[in-house]
């Protein structure tokens, strides 16, 4: 079977929940196309005085419900198709948690490996000022994604304010001492386990007795793993882009995160048995999470999954055909734009406390984070239960809805 391109993916997604809906062909084709795409020229110049001229994107796929809302990613396949899917399930998952944004998505097709931070810096300036113009405070908002971090937050927000003048609204997941709010930088991968818990309750399960293998040991997986192990879960497996490691008896979580914390990989620990990411997948585990790239669940190897919960952390990681396998495999899937929305609502912490010009506690912001996650999963569960659907389903079609509603109110068509 030929797997879609990503784009046409998350619209088969939005198309199997417009069913539900009973959408009209004139929203259908408002709701499935992006409202804005920019390209622009990214000249870097390197450290030994070489030129790289890269390609960046900005994608603003829907705003009918707010400031358009999502990530900066840089990495080699972030070309316009990739940044169009990614922005369009931001407008779904903004929706489905109820946050005041659209959808939005921005990359650089480049491989930062092996960059270093001034050359990273003049990337970042150089990207942010090609696409200022479309971006502002109540325009839309920036953030992290795959190999982007808080000091790229910082940078963007410099090169913004350069033109606009001082404006730390402009991205969130900013460095705590420059406006960024404490917890955000955790808020993805706590939101995973906060969603994760709350699917536990219902099947009558208890999460600490759950043995977890995590794809991708970055902010996201790192992150669900510390969380997971403070609340007595197995982290049975992790992985970074050299490769997993495995221990059935639960690996050392923290010692792991020391260990990356100082620039090493995963597949370095004293403990443990080196796997490939490919085998990590397989795993008999309970949940298996991917929380690195797209498009690593597939026809070619749904097949022979053998956790009995895949946990969507990372964006698109499961692609139709492989959903289809996993669904008729009895596999439940909990999807992206409600696993990994803890991102998304921190962000729109951090954007209101900016805003107000006020800082939030950890604590508070913490608990809240965990409210509006699993009053999301209930309501998401509820729905799927009332219309017989999968989580997917209901979720996109919980987005659709209220995307609709207000795109019907302010009159686009
Ligand atoms: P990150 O850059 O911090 O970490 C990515 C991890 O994936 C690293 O461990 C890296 O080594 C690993 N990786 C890279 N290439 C790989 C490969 N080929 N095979 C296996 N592992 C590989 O990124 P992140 O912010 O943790 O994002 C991870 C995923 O979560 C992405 O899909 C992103 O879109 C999604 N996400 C992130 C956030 C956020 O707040 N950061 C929010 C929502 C969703």
């Amino acid at each position: 079977m030929t797997e879609l391109p990503a784009h046409e993916a998350v619209n088969q997604y939005f198309a199997e929940a417009a069913t539900i809906l009973d959408l009209d062909h004139e929203l259908h084709a408002i709701l499935t196309t992006p409202y804005r795409e920019i390209a622009v020229q990214v000249p870097v110049r390197l450290d030994d005085g070489d030129l790289i001229v890269a390609r960046g994107y900005r994608v603003q796929h829907n705003g009918a419900r707010g400031p358009y809302k999502g990530g900066i990613r840089y990495h080699p396949t972030a070309d316009l198709n990739e940044v169009r899917a990614l922005a369009s399930l931001m407008t779904w998952k903004t929706a489905l948690l109820d946050v005041p944004f659209g959808g939005a998505k921005g990359g650089v097709e480049i491989d930062p490996s092996g960059m270093s931070q001034g050359e990273l810096q003049r990337l970042t300036r150089r990207f942010t000022n090609g696409i200022q113009h479309v971006l502002g405070i109540y325009r839309d908002i920036p953030a992290p994604d795959m190999n982007t971090n808080a000091q790229t937050m910082a940078w963007m927000m410099d090169a913004f304010s350069a033109s606009h003048g001082y404006s730390p609204a402009i991205v969130t997941g900013k460095p705590v001492g420059l406006g960024g709010a404490p917890g955000r930088e955790a808020a993805t991968g706590r939101g995973c386990t906060y969603v994760l818990d709350a699917w536990c309750t219902h099947h009558g399960r208890a999460l600490a007795d759950q043995r977890v293998a995590i794809q991708g040991f970055g902010n996201v997986g790192s992150w669900m793993a510390r969380e997971l192990h403070e609340r007595g879960a197995t982290v049975v497996a992790v992985s970074d882009v050299r490769g997993a490691i495995v221990d059935t008896g639960g690996l050392d979580v923290l010692g792991l995160v020391a260990l990356v914390g100082s620039g090493r990989s995963v597949v370095e620990a004293e403990h443990g048995d080196v796997i490939t990411n490919a085998e990590l997948l397989e795993l008999e585990c309970d949940v298996l999470v991917p929380a690195a790239l797209g498009e690593v669940i597939t026809d070619d190897n749904a097949e022979r999954i053998r956790a009995h919960l895949v946990l969507e952390a990372a964006n698109h990681p499961v692609t139709p055909n492989g959903d289809k396998i996993l669904r008729d495999r009895g596999i439940s899937v909990i999807p992206d734009i409600l696993a990994n929305a803890g991102g998304v609502t921190g962000s729109y912490f951090e954007w209101t406390q900016n805003i107000q010009q006020f800082t939030w506690k950890e604590e508070r912001f913490t608990s809240e984070l965990l409210e509006k996650m699993q009053g999301a999963y209930r309501f998401t569960q509820a729905f799927a239960e009332d219309h017989d659907v999968p989580l997917r389903q209901a979720a996109y079609a919980i987005g659709i809805d209220r995307v609709a509603a207000a795109v019907k109110l302010r009159g686009y068509i």
